[in-house]
């Protein structure tokens, strides 16, 4: 690496930055890689840090270790405020940096409609603090529900513990309904450990405002997804666009719901920092970009991952997917390469894998074009899939196997409550919907 080689700012360390990091490391060009964080969030499995299958560690992976061996990359922790496209220099907390190409990785957050509000009584889940404070609120709900229950016995009032536990997912998409199925699952194991509860109590409902559960999928697996929920013993609301979030309680339609817990699972917004790359965002502020993924007055920013609005051949815009962003990345690099060795740009072209979702323990959907499949087989093929997925960050394969043992077993071995374990004031667990 020499001092005149080109310089390679990345923003954003996830799946689409990443990769395209790890893809420059052979190229005559010095990369620096900033992220806010110093890890990297492997997102799918963040729900089951939510639901306290997998601990934090087990889905982070720190930045350094992953670039020990490759020297023209450097690692900063620093959030970017500005992008100076004319000028070519970006700010990110006190420090400037300049660049010959810059990738611009930083993904997505919830959107809540206009409704901001709500997100204090319905956290999403995007980082592993958003994850905490989930498992948090959960174990919490819990913990009151059992305190109450076993009051109510000392007491001998048997029916102050009959109303409903209820656990709120909105969102119909794959998010939502790995954590329903999840947390349905969980209610399962629930009686082990809670001893005073009555596992009656404790609902799980799921409300979608498209008429289908995992509308991005075709009918019959749609079909096979709701049957498979239902089977784990949650409640499915199809057709409900929720309508209001308070402290305790949901409007789904015109049904007031309680809600000893409510997870946004739907709705998403690209990283605000797209509004400084173009005044063209489309309806979810994602970066409208060429064929090879560039913007087209600046030929040498590209935008990949969760902030490009990139069409496939079809003209359709290609989904906020883990695959779609590390393709991207990969693709950014040897375009890269191409223009260092003077060559012609190639246009990005993604190769569909399929699409599959995971309902539950040993449930799941897969669709791979013409096939497709459900529940065990699904579900062991997801397993497979994301374990493969999770080597690429983790080479220590003890926390695969732990991984393993614990997805396959639903051991909630991670349910320490975090930050404050006091209820907030006048905090009831439970109200009959
Ligand atoms: C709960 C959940 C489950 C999912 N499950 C799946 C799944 O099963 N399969 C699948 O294919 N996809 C899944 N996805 C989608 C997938 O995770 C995303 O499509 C993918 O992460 C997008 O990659 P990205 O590189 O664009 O952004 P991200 O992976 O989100 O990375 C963005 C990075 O930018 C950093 N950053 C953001 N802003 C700044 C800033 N201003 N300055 C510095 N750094 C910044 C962030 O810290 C982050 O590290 C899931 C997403 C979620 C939230």
């Amino acid at each position: 690496m020499k001092k005149a080689d080109p310089r390679v700012v990345i923003i954003g360390a996830g799946f689409g930055g990443l990769r395209a990091a790890k893809r420059l490391a052979k190229l005559p060009v010095h990369v620096t890689l900033i992220d806010r964080n110093n890890h990297h969030t492997f997102q799918p499995f963040l729900y089951q840090v939510a639901l306290t299958v997998l601990s934090p560690a087990q889905v982070a992976t720190p930045l350094r270790p992953l670039f020990r061996g490759q020297e023209n990359v450097d690692v900063i922790l620093g959030e970017v405020s500005s992008i100076d496209l004319r000028n070519q220099r970006i700010t990110a907390d006190n420090i400037e940096l300049s660049y010959d190409y810059l990738i611009v990785a930083a993904g997505a957050r919830h959107s809540y409609f206009g409704h901001n509000e709500w997100e204090q009584y319905a956290p999403g889940l995007k980082r592993i603090d958003d994850a905490l404070e989930l498992r948090r609120r959960i174990l919490l709900a819990l913990e009151l529900a059992e305190r109450e229950a076993v009051a109510a016995k000392e007491s001998d009032q048997a029916d102050a513990d009959s109303s409903s536990l209820n656990f709120v997912v909105v969102g119909g998409g794959p998010t939502g309904v790995e954590i329903a199925g999840t947390l349905a699952s969980l209610a399962h194991e629930l009686k082990k450990d809670f001893r005073a509860i009555d596992p009656d109590r404790v609902r799980v409902i799921l409300a979608a405002a498209s008429d289908r559960v995992l509308p991005s999928y075709e009918e019959d697996l749609s079909r096979s997804a709701e049957a498979q929920l239902r089977q784990l013993g949650v409640e499915v609301r199809t057709s409900s666009r929720v309508t209001d979030i308070g402290p305790q309680s949901v409007r789904i339609g015109n049904d007031m719901v309680s809600a000893a817990v409510t997870v946004w699972a739907t709705g998403v917004a690209a990283s605000p920092l797209a509004k400084q790359l173009s005044s063209r965002l489309d309806k979810v502020g994602r970066v409208p970009v060429t064929p090879d993924l560039s913007l087209p007055d600046y030929r040498n920013v590209f935008v990949i991952g969760d902030m490009a609005a990139a069409q496939d051949r079809d003209g359709k815009i290609l989904p906020g997917l883990a695959s779609v962003a590390e393709q991207q990345g990969a693709a950014v690099a040897r375009n890269i390469a191409r223009n260092i060795r003077q060559l012609q740009r190639k246009p990005f072209r993604y190769r569909d894998w399929g699409s599959m979702a995971t309902i539950g323990q040993r449930a799941a959907v897969v669709q791979w074009g013409w096939l497709h499949l459900s529940r065990t087989l699904a579900w062991l093929i997801w397993a497979a899939v994301h374990a493969a997925l999770l080597l690429d960050f983790r080479s220590r394969s003890s926390v695969l196997r732990e991984w393993v043992w614990s997805i396959a077993t639903s051991k909630t071995s991670a349910s320490l409550i975090t930050g404050s374990p006091r209820p907030e004031q006048g905090h009831r667990t439970a109200v009959s919907a």
